[in-house]
């Protein structure tokens, strides 16, 4: 079975096909400044042959119709024709409290999610006109929603409530939420397996790092916290984006700065975090190299992101009474040896010691620990493309 995997962005839209039975994928590719001029397509298959189109792509609708296009090119494509292609699964960010899992779209699933975009405008408003655009043109495909947000939904109230009047919630629904839960799923599920224990039995920390980061507490199979809030936001410092800070600076920057809600959304997601810091750079490998050559902020931006993340991995073990097992993902995670050394020196009285030669590895599966240590930590490449499409696979049962 052929399932198309679709990440819509609001100028862009990411795209997989994935071969569901040999859980391989067949293609994969981007549709980038759509609506801005100067868009183009690539694509590359599991060849490694790469596909390169500038053609103007006005909207999403234009975007979809490119990447059949790409996918059954003559030359360049992986099927002959779109009635290959079974089901598409859609990353959507936002669910609110609605979605606590994986759906079929409908059209009340469509309404619903529109009533969510005023939770993540950027990103429901997108995801939203990605699944338009498929439904207009693969009208007899069925189509399945998958939410960052819904692994989240089993927090505890006392991990998902804000200390603001109890009205704020009720009337606005304005909690923690977290996201990247397809992400936290996928590694804290294959945590368990490659530990061959059952996973309802473990309580795993996931580390998110990336661009965006965020850390989650798994404990027998559930989310029970995680590090973003209402918004993608909150929780450790990121690329851009300032993570937890006191509140109090946004009213200081108001009344004494004459910042408004533009210019503190500018400021905060994209003009904070690393990149806020340092001066130099979002990406962690610049950081790395400005800090080698004596750059003393990028240094301190580094150890500013490593004493958060190291926070919330003892705060998470608290919060579920213990850990048996540690796991590091994406962008960072997956590759960044010395951030997964340092954010764990020193937490060797929780039982994670890792040993420096297996740390010694980049973008693939491994148990970094010592072999004595109590806490397994573990490097797990995240793929939330393949976990999209078992859950579509699960839910259409095709
Ligand atoms: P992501 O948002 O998951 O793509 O992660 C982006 C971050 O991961 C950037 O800060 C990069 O420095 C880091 N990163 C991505 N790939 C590598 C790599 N091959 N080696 C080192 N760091 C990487």
């Amino acid at each position: 079975m052929k399932i198309l995997v679709i990440n819509t962005g609001s100028s862009s839209l990411k795209y997989q096909l994935i071969d569901t039975e040999k859980e391989i994928v067949l293609a994969k590719g981007l549709c980038d400044r759509i609506g801005l001029g100067g868009s183009i397509v690539k694509q590359t298959d599991h060849t490694g042959k790469s596909y390169k189109k500038e053609i103007e792509l006005h909207d999403h609708n234009e975007a979809i119709k490119e990447v059949i296009n790409a996918l059954t090119d003559e030359e360049f494509g992986v099927i002959k024709s779109m009635n290959e292609i079974s089901s598409v699964g859609h990353r959507v960010v936002h669910g609110g409290e609605k979605f606590y899992k994986s759906v079929v779209i409908d059209e009340e699933v469509i309404k619903a999610i529109e009533e969510c975009i005023v939770l993540a405008p950027l990103h429901n408003g997108p995801n939203i006109t990605g699944i338009k655009a498929c439904k207009a043109i693969m009208p007899d495909v069925p189509m399945v929603a998958v939410f960052d947000t819904a692994f989240h939904q089993t927090m505890p109230r006392e991990a998902f409530i804000f200390a603001l009047p109890y009205s704020f919630y009720e009337e606005g629904r304005i909690r923690r939420y977290g996201f990247h839960g397809t992400s936290h799923k996928y590694v804290s599920e294959r945590a368990a397996a490659l530990l061959n224990k059952p996973y309802e039995s473990l309580k795993i920390v996931t580390c998110h790092l990336g661009n965006g980061s965020s850390i989650c507490a798994v404990k027998n199979g559930i989310s029970v916290d995680t590090s973003m809030g209402y918004t993608p936001l909150d929780g450790v410092p990121m690329g851009t984006r300032c993570g937890s800070i006191d509140p109090a600076i946004i009213t200081y920057l108001i009344e004494h700065k004459n910042y408004d809600a533009a210019m503190l959304d500018d400021l905060l997601n994209k003009k904070s975090g690393v990149l806020g810091i340092s001066g130099v750079s979002s990406d962690f490998r610049d950081l790395e190299e400005a800090a080698l050559n004596g750059n003393e902020r990028a240094r301190l931006a580094l150890d500013v992101f490593v004493y958060q993340t190291k926070k919330y991995i003892g705060s998470y073990a608290a919060a579920m009474g213990g850990i048996d097992a540690l796991v590091f993902t994406a962008g960072i995670g997956e590759n960044n040896s010395l951030i997964r050394e340092k954010a764990t020196s020193g937490l060797e009285f929780l039982g994670i010691e890792i040993d420096p030669e297996k740390n010694n590895v980049r973008g693939k599966e491994m148990d970094i620990s010592k072999p004595h240590a109590k806490v397994r930590t573990l490097v797990i490449p995240t793929n939330e493309e393949l976990a999209i499409s078992r859950e579509t696979v699960k839910l259409l049962g095709r």
